[in-house]
């Protein structure tokens, strides 16, 4: 299944702005102000948008709406991870919440509690924090901001991708991945980024792109940014995440699998994560109640140790040797393929090793991308 009309560029679903009054003279502010020409509301600090309805029936209108705002908590922080699954050791840089594109999984509709996207314009204090954070030579860092958010999903508004391309550009200890599931690149063409940047998209069968992705870049157009973006010299990564349980899944992700490795440089690709699908129980809820003709939740799942619903452990086995097999037939000996939030027996089964052995999932991904001695 494939979807023929192209969404194109998920920010012009943002159709009102609104500010706190300490960030209206925020130079940022002024910057997106004047680049959206959208219309705003002045809130006072504490004040919050109003968006008619309750949550998460409110959730569809309230991907129209921006919040710019400070983040007075801490931008740059360790992902939160569970103990009860192998981690990958990622930092998170927390660069605002929501997305302006709707998966039916997507999990913050479980983790927020406000309909309305944020984005914080006090970048200074951003840049601070990675200054401190960085500062120790000691370790590695691989940063992501796509915890809370899309990482390009609003860029084409707020321009912070070149930004952070340009900061992170001397950072010898440390990596950023900007993980999406659109194609707004124009603003990394032509940037001096020194091979510290990867570009990552999420993928799936076609059918879960296509039926379960609402407003994201199609199949084809993802291919498509990503080898414009491997030319421009950028490094990728690939997210098989979430990987659902559908009819037809292995024909599905075989093909998705072939086909990216046809239209995308082998060797630029750094890793691959794979994840089947887990999911707090207030999540089937709501996406129930805001997708009613997804039928994916209502499969047979086991509680997991983190307190997520996860498929049996012999269907989640059976799921990962068949996408490994599929992904060991085209991937290069450099990319690191691993699971996202597993344990040690499922390693164990599947890849016939456990990360310990290769020196944890940290060490692992950093050898990828020419962070740690091999
Ligand atoms: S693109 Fe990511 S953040 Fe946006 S709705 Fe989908 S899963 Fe959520």
């Amino acid at each position: 299944m494939t979807r023929n009309k192209s969404y194109g560029d998920p920010a012009k679903y943002v159709r009102h702005l609104h500010i706190t009054e300490d960030c209206e003279d925020n130079r940022y502010t002024q910057e997106i102000l004047e680049r959206t020409g959208l219309p705003y509301t002045i809130l006072k600090t504490a004040e919050r948008p109003v968006i008619e309805g309750t949550y998460p029936g409110n959730l569809t209108e309230g991907k129209h709406h921006l919040l710019l705002c400070k983040n007075l908590g801490t931008f740059f922080k360790p992902c939160p991870g569970t103990k009860e699954y192998r981690c990958c050791d990622y930092q998170v840089l927390n660069i605002g919440m929501g997305c302006p594109m709707d998966c039916v999984y997507c999990i913050l509709q479980a983790y927020l509690n406000n309909p309305w996207m944020s984005f914080f314009v006090n970048i200074e204090k951003l840049f601070t924090e990675l200054d401190q954070g960085l500062a120790d030579k000691s370790r590695v860092f691989r940063i992501g901001t796509g915890e809370f958010t899309d990482s390009l999903a609003i860029d084409s508004i707020t321009h912070l991708s070149p930004r952070l391309v340009n900061y992170i550009r001397d950072k010898e200890n440390c990596i950023l991945e900007l993980k999406s599931k659109s194609v707004v690149i124009d603003n990394l063409k032509g940037l001096d980024h020194n091979g510290r940047t990867i570009l990552a998209w999420s993928l799936n069968s076609q059918q879960v792109m296509a039926q379960e992705e609402i407003r994201t870049a199609s199949f084809e157009e993802r291919l498509q940014a990503a080898a414009q973006v491997a030319e421009w010299g950028y490094h990728l990564a690939f997210h098989f995440d979430p990987i659902i349980y559908h009819d037809g899944w292995q024909e599905g992700y075989r093909e998705t699998i072939r086909r990216l490795f046809a239209s995308v440089p082998t060797k630029k690709i750094v890793w691959i994560s794979l994840g089947a699908l887990r999911y707090l129980p207030a999540l089937k809820e709501i996406a129930g109640l805001r997708f009613s003709d997804s039928r994916f939740f209502y499969e047979e799942f086991v509680d997991g140790l983190d307190g997520k619903k996860r498929y049996f452990r012999t269907e989640r086995v059976a799921m990962y040797r068949f996408i490994l097999a599929e992904i060991q037939k085209y991937a290069a000996p450099s990319t690191c393929v691993y699971f996202c939030m597993e344990n040690d027996e499922i390693w164990q089964e599947v890849f016939g090793f456990v990360p310990e052995e290769k020196g944890g999932i940290p060490a692992m991904l950093d050898r990828a991308v020419g962070l740690a001695p091999c």
